[in-house]
Formats: structure tokens, sequence, C-alpha cells
């Protein structure tokens, strides 16, 4: 089992080019060359002052689509096939671009690292299929959920088709199953790609239903992979999940709805740290049964690969606040206002981390 913890910056939008660029990537030590593993980030209190993270790996603003995969996702294709589940997060503020690194924008070159794992696994399937003359046949399916205030909504299901209370979720051998969740098979990237759009079309109509920013809620898409080779089987899944928003949820503006939410995510956010720290220390216990999320995806139970990319802003966390609420008036009354405390910090599997919860109180002290 391994967890490889990357932050990636994103560059500054149009409307913020006459902003700093606070947060950014530096190499560990003296070095100058190398890629970098540092994310350095101004104290507010004292200019002189950084405070450093680090990280398997860091991407600044000129990092492509195209590198991401290549680097973090591309040599997990290879592992999913030979018999490992393969877990993706994007973990972030909002706004800070885990749905371009996940799903990315219409054009090749801006398409997200969902995409090309697709695409990657075709390409694979492909190949298994015909080193082995076609005796070994893969099979790709795909479900899409999302959860929201800690129940399961399928993504193939038109909003006004479900029911409030979410899917059902049953313990099956050992194994956490949504129970009545559509599965599509998908045999080709066009196929999946149509699906996929259709199903995001249910994930942002429901969020207006509910009242909610689609930045609420985690958007889980499970894929398959089934091969068959004779009467025997191997099935692994390749799991990509945008979170819902990391901002400082306590601060939330009030009224019991609002509440309910940022209690779900706050809680769901704090237990995947908790397990993606426990997974990288090799911690026996992992507290995956503590939220709904982590439970259905059986987080570091299985033989696993987990890759969590933190988005950032390149800009300090009281402008991106700013933006967010402007963004929000503009777009979605009742307003979305989350007051942001400083960049999310996760653990990385270094030795040197902090425990979250250390870093976190200690971030929120600087701000
Ligand atoms: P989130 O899903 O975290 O709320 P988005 O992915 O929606 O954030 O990104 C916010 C805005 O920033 C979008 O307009 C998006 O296109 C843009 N953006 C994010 N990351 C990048 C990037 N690496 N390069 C160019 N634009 C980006
Ligand atoms: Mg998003």
């Amino acid at each position: 089992m391994s967890v490889r913890v990357v932050a990636r910056i994103r560059p500054l939008l149009k409307l913020e080019l006459d902003k700093d660029t606070i947060v950014e990537a530096a190499t560990a030590g003296s070095e100058t060359i190398g890629s970098p593993t540092i994310v350095r980030i101004p104290n507010p209190k004292n200019e002189a002052e950084a405070f450093s993270f680090q990280f398997n790996s860091v991407y600044d603003q000129k990092a492509t689509q195209q590198q991401i995969f290549d680097n973090e996702v591309a040599p997990t294709v290879k592992h999913l096939f030979n018999g490992f589940d393969v877990t993706l997060f994007a973990y972030g503020v909002t706004g800070t671009g885990k749905t371009h690194t996940m799903r990315g924008g219409k054009t090749l070159a801006e398409r997200g690292v969902i995409p090309r794992l697709l695409s990657g696994i075709y390409r694979r399937s492909r190949k298994t299929e015909k080193d082995t003359s076609g005796e070994t046949q893969v099979q790709v399916t795909m479900s899409y959920y999302e959860i929201y205030n800690d129940r399961v909504y399928d993504l193939f299901e038109a909003p006004e088709k479900r029911t409030p209370a979410g899917l059902p979720i049953r313990d099956n051998g050992g194994k956490t199953v949504v129970v009545g969740l559509t599965e599509r098979p998908c045999t080709t990237l066009k196929e999946f790609e149509q699906l996929y759009d259709q199903a995001n079309v249910n994930r942002s109509t429901s969020a207006t239903k509910l009242n909610a920013h689609s930045s609420r809620s985690h958007a889980i898409l499970c894929v398959k992979v089934v091969q068959s080779t004779g009467d025997q089987t191997r099935i692994n899944t390749a799991s990509a999940i945008d979170l819902a928003g990391s901002e400082d949820n306590r601060r939330t503006d009030n009224g019991k709805e609002r509440l309910v939410e940022s209690a779900s995510i706050n809680k769901s956010l704090f237990v995947l740290a908790q397990c993606v720290e426990a997974i990288s220390r090799k911690q026996a216990r992992i507290p995956y049964r503590e939220s709904k999320m982590t439970r259905i995806l059986s987080l570091g139970q299985n033989n696993g690969i987990t890759v969590m990319i933190l988005n950032l802003a390149p800009l300090g966390s009281k402008m991106l606040a700013l933006q967010e609420k402007i963004r929000a008036r503009r777009d979605a009354p009742p307003a979305l206002a989350p007051s942001i405390a400083t960049a999310p910090i996760v653990p990385t599997s270094s030795v040197q981390a902090k425990s979250l919860k250390t870093r976190m109180q200690e971030a929120e002290k600087a701000d």
C-alpha cells in the first residue's frame, strides 16, 4: 500500500493578474536544481518569515495537464492491471483547481486526469488482449456518485428521481457497497465521455436544487476493470474523487443548512486526512470506517495506491476568500461565502510531516 501527496499551484486567473503570487514552489535544502518538493507560504504576520511544507512533489503554475498525468497517474495504470486499486483525490479550497485537475477543459491539451486515465486504461486493455491473443478479455464499467451531507446520490439518476435520503450502504463480505448504484459498461473513450458528461450535468443541476454549490459535495468516479481469462476473473478499481472545498467550514455563514453541510464536510475531510496520514506512516489501524466516503472506498484496506493532489491558489487566502464571496454572490444566492482560513495542509509521507491537526492549528494561528 502506498500514498503520494503532491501539491499543484495554479496560475493566476485573468481577474487576478494584478495580484502577487505569494504561494511558491521551492526545492529542498540548498539545491537549486531538481524538481520542487516544498511549498512556501509567507507568514502574514511577519514578511521576513515563511512557512514551508514538504510534499512528494510540487507542481508550479507552469505545470501542464499532461505533466501531472504523466508523472502522477500514468504509472498507476500498469499496477491497476496487475492487481492494485488506484485512488486519486483532488483536495483544496474552492477555486484552487480541483475540477480543472480532475476533469479539465474541452480541448485535448486541457483534458484533466480523468479522461487521460480512461484513455490509458483502454490502451492497456487492448494491449492485454493482444498480448494474450485474446485469451484475456477486459471489460470496463463505471459508476459515478456524489456524497452530500453524508448521503450518497447516484449521478446517473436524474435529480428529480432521487430519494432525498440517498442510497443505502451495506456491508457485503467485509466490503462496503452502495445499494442500487448504477453501473454502466463503457467500451470506448467516446462512450465514457458521453456518460461522464451526462452525469456531470446531473451533478450541477442537483446542486442547485439542493440549494448547494457543487463545491459542497464530494464527486466520486469509480472505474472497474474486469479481466477475464477462462473462468478466472480479476477485478480492480480506479477511483477519482473531486472533493468538497476544504475551506474553514467553522466560520461559514450561519444558517442551519450550512451548518449541517459544514459539519459533514469537516468530518469527512478530517477522517480522510487521518487515513492518508495513517497509510503514509504505515500504521496498523486506518480509521477508514469513520466516514462514509472512506468506508465506501475501503481506503487503505486493499492492495492499493493512493495519490492525493493538493490544489493551491498562488494568492493569499484572504484574497481567495474575497473572490469566492464575489463569485458566490454573482452565481447563486443565497451566497456561499466561506471565510477561508489558510491553504489546506495535508500530511506528506515525509518523516518531517507534522500531524495534520498541529499544522492546521499553526496555520490558523498564522492567519
Ligand atoms: P475548484 O474545482 O477547486 O473549485 P476549479 O477547477 O473550478 O476549482 O478552478 C477555478 C478556476 O481556475 C477555473 O476557472 C479554472 O479553469 C481555473 N484553473 C484552475 N487550475 C488551472 C490551471 N492549472 N491552469 C489554468 N486555469 C486553471
Ligand atoms: Mg470544482
